[in-house]
């Protein structure tokens, strides 16, 4: 199958070349040139299948052609080897739990996907005779990308990851998880903002001179195989409102930063997938809801707020909704709605939930949570998507409920390693020139 770029400015291109390029030499982002439909079929049995049965089929009409089926699946079962439950919390209101995979991130699924497919071809083109050389992926996090890229990356050899993350602006917890890892990964603390982390990432796959030395990559949602398999989620969604006897009138509410998994679940629609319509909640970076108000898109610098996994002011991911769109505003606004919730809405939001149902939102869970309290419609059911595990923002839950928050297992353990990072300003010439050293 082949990739275009959203710019249209450069041919298109294979999967591997998207996979190990990330962002096309236009600066467009890649887009699978064909969406195979799903039968009607497919959707009446899906409420018999496993999850990992339901990605194995969806991951085969993106990548079927490119990976051989045996790979595939070995692929898709080793990132999915967790359950994404749908918890009832009001009334014809679920939460899809996307935060039981081992860094207890949604992006944990996306990451393992990316790593293992670019492991792949980095092995096919050494083999084929290209000289054989490691491939560094630079990634820019708020927090939850660079421990699932990180926690996805690890050890995979020929491949080389530089977390960069903004200095003080990441929870502890998230901190641990990509700084005492070690090995093929790289903590940068950068003096900056997320965008500024963001704009370094840009800059370096933009610089000739860098990328005539090095080969580089990137792990962010702009990667096909980073955000391509979130469509999994929908489908999995859809199958277990199925066994509750829901499969109309459905609206998924995506808490949402770069928009990679909105966007993933819009590909989803594109497969087949009968979801209604959905609703893209945001912090205090409403970007997205100001376009969807006034028809245009003005990129801001990112504010700090408590759900800081959405602090983005230009999202990536814009581009590909305006592409699948045919930068049609109204057919836009027809399917999606915009929701901007303050910091002080994601309290009281967190604690009203948390007292009336006993469900504990995190800040991401609860901007979209909140969303659909104001916009759902009588006939709906609702399904917010639940990113991340409250704990990793135990300090700001535990102060909204005034109650404790267990961290569970899995994180405690990362908590344990040494924090190992390389600080740095937020100026390019010093990045490329440490990139370039090292
Ligand atoms: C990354 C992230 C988001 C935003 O996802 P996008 O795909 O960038 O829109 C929301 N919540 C959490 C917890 C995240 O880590």
């Amino acid at each position: 199958m082949h990739y275009y770029s959203t710019n249209k400015q450069t041919p298109p291109i294979d999967l591997q070349e998207a996979v190990v390029k990330g962002l096309a030499g236009d600066n467009g982002l890649y887009m699978p040139e064909r969406i195979s439909v799903f039968p009607d079929s497919f959707f009446e049995e899906i409420q018999k299948m496993t999850f990992q049965e339901i990605s194995f089929e969806v991951a085969k009409a993106f990548f079927g052609e490119d990976v051989e089926t045996d790979l595939l699946k070995e692929i898709v079962y080793d990132a999915l080897n967790f359950e994404t439950p749908l918890v009832p919390v009001l009334d014809s209101i679920y939460s899809l739990e996307l935060f039981h995979g081992p860094t207890l991130a949604f992006k944990d699924v996306g990451a393992r996907f990316m790593a293992r497919l670019l492991q792949y071809f980095i092995k096919k083109e050494n083999k084929s005779g290209k000289d054989s050389r490691n491939v560094n992926v630079l990634v820019a996090t708020s927090g939850d990308t660079g421990s699932a890229v990180a926690n996805g990356f690890l050890g995979i050899d020929g491949i080389h990851v530089y977390v960069l993350y903004p200095k003080g602006k990441v929870s502890a917890i998230q901190e641990c998880q990509f700084t005492t890892l070690g090995q093929n990964i790289t903590a940068l603390e950068i003096n900056g903002t997320f965008d500024d982390c963001q704009a370094l990432v840009k800059a370096a796959f933009l610089d000739k001179e860098l990328n005539e030395k090095l080969l580089l990559t990137s792990a962010n949602s702009i990667n096909v195989a980073r955000f391509l398999p979130q469509a999994f989620y929908y489908f999995n969604a859809y199958a277990q409102l199925r066994r509750k006897g829901i499969k109309n009138e459905i609206v998924f509410c995506v808490p949402s930063g770069n928009f990679g998994n909105l966007t993933a679940g819009l590909m989803a629609c594109q497969m087949g997938l009968p979801i209604k319509r959905f609703i893209a909640a945001n912090n205090k970076n409403d970007v997205f809801l100001q376009y969807l108000l006034t028809g245009f898109y003005n990129a801001k610098p990112s504010v700090q707020t408590l759900a800081n996994a959405m602090d983005v002011g230009n999202p990536s991911n814009f581009v590909r909704i305006l592409d699948l769109f045919g930068h049609n505003h109204d057919t836009i606004t027809q399917f999606i709605s915009g929701f901007s919730c303050s910091d002080e809405s994601i309290c009281e939001t967190v604690k009203a939930c948390y007292q009336s149902t006993g469900y504990l939102l995190d800040p991401h869970g609860a901007c979209a949570y909140s969303a659909l309290l104001e916009k759902l419609q009588a006939n709906e059911t609702g399904v917010f998507l639940e990113t991340a595990h409250p704990s990793k923002f135990k300090e700001t839950i535990e102060t909204i409920i005034s109650d404790t928050v267990e961290i569970p297992q899995k994180l405690q353990e990362f908590m344990k390693g040494k924090k190992q990072s390389t600080e740095l300003g937020k100026d390019f010439s010093a990045f490329k020139r440490y990139l370039i050293t090292r």
